[in-house]
């Protein structure tokens, strides 16, 4: 526990922050500066042989950076994190500290797109390969360990079926084949899910997401549960340049202090939305991690603080239902990004997952008609009004 009290909320709104330390400044100040003065061309070379820790250059660290990195370890119980530009950026850091020519990794799908397209597209001209198993599938992940697997990767809530992976499962996995298990935390949140509690070993967000939650900023961050993991990441993302800005830092962090306050009001509107479109007679089925009908709801009572505010369903008359609906929404907004304080609803096959083949699209449940729901703050009877009013139009 750390001085200002163990609960999540007094950590969304103290970790990284002692006012003391800034002239008692209440917010984090914004140190906007690329670079800084060493006292002496000594101290300059011991901090640059590690003997001394002051500060360098901000590619290398910055407080108001290291403020954000402190919060967000704090909230999901690592011993650090590295800030990156963007959650692609999170995911990219990750991927170039582990694997290498010749190297192997598990990955689960669905899986965000571009972290599969990276994988797939990218990551195989330097010589990766690649094993994807469904996210339910514990055995084929440990079928699939390979001599020079070196790393297990998988997003759970996965993006956009909301498919949930067994935490425990995966890292007992990842311990027997000793590889580090990766878990991209977007969708749940520190709030709702803390993966290293589970075992595993390193932690990503788009901090784009729930994290910031105003849908302002682009950021991401790579969390560790040991300090030697930690310094070969922050080394990868200060030498790739994936590192952040001071003043992102900043938005994001003041994102964070909200952090509990937002997810929960969002959550209670998508247990209600759900429930509800669940029995509306235009929709033909629907997945959310907190509804008994989700073929995974006891995983997620057990591995997550609550379901979160994701929503994912298709209507009873496929794709063109689908954009009817999307093309009448008022108060919800047809964008992609999820986890703010608005509403926002998108089509995965055609939008966030357009990367994915069609038919490696169907394989992983991401049919045609598929529509996905990011529940935001507003009011709900406001939005199942709008709702309502959308779906008289499928
Ligand atoms: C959005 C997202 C990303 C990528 O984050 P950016 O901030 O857009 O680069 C990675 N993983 C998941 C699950 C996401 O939703």
């Amino acid at each position: 526990m750390t001085a200002h009290g163990g609960g999540k909320h007094s950590k969304a709104v103290h970790s990284g922050h002692r006012a003391a330390e800034h002239h008692g400044a209440v917010s984090v100040p914004i140190y906007q500066c690329s670079t800084f003065a060493f006292p002496s061309a000594e101290e300059g070379a011991a901090r640059f042989s590690g003997e001394s820790k002051g500060l360098i250059y901000t590619r290398l660290g910055n407080p108001t950076i290291a403020a954000l990195e402190t919060c967000v370890a704090e909230l999901e119980g690592g011993c650090g994190a590295v800030g990156a530009a963007t959650g692609m950026g999170a995911v990219s850091t990750v991927l170039l500290t582990f694997l290498g020519a010749g190297s192997h990794l598990v990955g689960t799908h669905p899986l965000y797109g571009p972290s599969r397209g990276l994988v797939d597209r990218h990551l195989s001209r330097f010589g990766v390969s690649a094993s994807w198993v469904g996210a339910a599938d514990l055995e084929g992940m440990r079928a699939a360990v390979r001599p020079e697997t070196k790393l297990i990767y998988v997003e759970t809530p996965a993006n956009p079926t909301l498919d949930l992976v067994d935490l425990a499962g995966a890292a007992e996995i990842a311990r027997a084949a000793g590889v580090p298990l990766v878990v991209d935390n977007t969708f749940a949140g520190p709030h709702l899910q803390r993966p290293l509690a589970w075992g595993a070993d390193v932690v990503l967000h788009s901090m784009t997401k729930s994290l910031n939650g105003h849908a302002d900023v682009v950021a991401g961050i790579v969390v560790a549960r040991e300090p030697a993991t930690l310094a070969r990441l922050r080394e990868t993302a200060m030498t790739f340049g994936i590192t952040m800005d001071p003043h992102q830092a900043w938005l994001v962090l003041r994102g964070i202090r909200t952090l509990g306050m937002r997810v929960e009001r969002a959550q209670e509107n998508a247990r209600a939305l759900a429930a509800w479109l669940e029995r509306h007679p235009a929709v033909e089925w629907l997945r959310y991690p907190g509804l008994p009908s989700h073929p995974q709801h006891e995983l997620a009572q057990r591995q997550m603080d609550g379901p979160g505010s994701m929503i994912a369903f298709e209507l009873k008359g496929g794709v063109e239902a689908g954009r009817r609906v999307m093309n009448a929404v008022r108060l919800v907004t047809l964008a992609v990004s999820l986890g703010g304080v608005e509403s926002l609803i998108e089509h995965p096959a055609s939008m966030t997952h357009k990367g994915v083949a069609a038919e490696e699209q169907l394989r992983q449940g991401i049919t045609p008609g598929l529509v996905r729901l990011s529940v935001g703050c507003e009011d709900l009877e406001d939005l199942r009004a709008d709702l309502e009013q959308a779906l008289a139009q499928a």
